[in-house]
């Protein structure tokens, strides 16, 4: 394979950038060409496609975002707008895409896939809910800016003796509340794979207050509901001064953490791998921490399951 294309797609993350660096660098070092596809599916329907020299992707891995640009393009979805995708990759003498987002993206990838166009998955999302792989680029670092977040919220939980009910992203996967929840030392985590009674939560709460805590924190998935409803539900049921923060997109931003730099630069080096193999319709990841790879097809149609032994954990150190 000597010509090679990459995108991203869905939603932005911090280390996407690092991994189209490593697509273009590792391409190019093996001889190929590897060209550039702007704003996702829509952009390749459109045909934004540029050829990329080792220094088109000089001074990114550092930056937050993605420097081809996202998309989501509902237009992609319906045959006639995949038939001008292939189209488009055609003109250009493209034969292998790398396509760095979450499933959805993927579904597009194993559509492509299946016409005859090889495609190879990048697990690019903060949310961390892509089976196959125990994480996904940009979830350390979004779970970074949450501890740092709740650690200032905190302070100020503190210093007023509130209870502070925090909504962090996660889309369906719970994943970043509870990674937070340890991390933070929170008191509860409210998470979709998990029926926490309100009870118990109540119960956590006026047992923390009893033995002289100055403040409580909860972590809210988005997945589960509204912080704001939840925090309201709190107010009527107790006499503790609640307060509610919903994170929002300051969780997608940022510069990556080291963590994903370096797994953005493996992954996408093993997508770039196989497609010189002559592989298709694969998702590369990582499990214990050795590189992996699955058919996009298998991956989407399993649940992401969320570590509980982690939740059990944190139940025991939150008491
Ligand atoms: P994230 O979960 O991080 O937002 P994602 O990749 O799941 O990322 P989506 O918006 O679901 O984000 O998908 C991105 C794009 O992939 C869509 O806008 C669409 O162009 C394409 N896509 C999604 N589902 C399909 C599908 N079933 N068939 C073809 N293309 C699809």
């Amino acid at each position: 394979m000597k010509k090679i294309g990459v995108l991203t797609s869905g939603g932005d993350a911090p280390g996407m950038n690092a991994a189209i660096r490593a697509v273009v660098r590792k391409g190019i070092y093996h001889g190929m060409e590897v060209y550039g596809i702007y704003n996702g599916y829509q952009g390749l329907m459109e045909g934004k496609i540029e050829k990329m020299e080792l220094g088109s992707v000089g001074g990114i891995i550092q930056r937050g975002g993605t420097t081809l640009f996202s998309a989501r393009s509902e237009a992609f979805k319906t045959e006639e707008g995949q038939a001008r995708a292939i189209e488009q990759l055609n003109k250009f003498g493209i034969e292998g895409l790398i396509v760095i987002g979450g499933d959805g993206s993927f579904q597009g990838a194993a559509k492509l896939t299946a016409k005859g166009f090889p495609c190879i998955g990048v697990p690019g999302t903060i949310d961390n809910d892509i089976p196959g792989t125990d994480f996904t680029i940009g979830f350390d670092t979004a779970l970074n800016t949450i501890i740092e977040a709740v650690d200032k919220i905190r302070d100020t939980a503190t210093s007023h003796e509130r209870t502070y009910v925090i909504e962090v992203m996660g889309r369906d996967a719970g994943d970043l509340a509870l990674w937070a929840g340890l991390a933070n030392g929170a008191e509860s985590v409210i998470i979709p794979e998990k029926d926490e009674q309100f009870e118990d939560v109540l119960e956590r709460l006026k047992r923390g207050s009893a033995r002289g805590k100055k403040h409580s924190i909860i972590i809210l998935a988005e997945g589960v509901g509204s912080a704001i409803d939840y925090g309201k539900r709190i107010e009527e049921s107790t006499d503790f001064e609640t307060r509610v923060t919903v994170l929002g997109h300051i969780q997608r931003g940022g510069r990556p953490t080291g963590f994903d730099r370096v797994l953005a630069s493996r992954l996408a080096g093993k997508a770039v791998d196989l497609l010189r193999e002559g592989e298709a319709g694969k998702m590369v990841g990582i499990q214990n921490n050795q590189l992996v790879h699955h058919d996009i097809i298998d991956v989407l149609k399993k649940p992401h399951k969320l570590d509980m032994s982690l939740y059990q954990l944190m139940s025991e150190l939150s008491i």
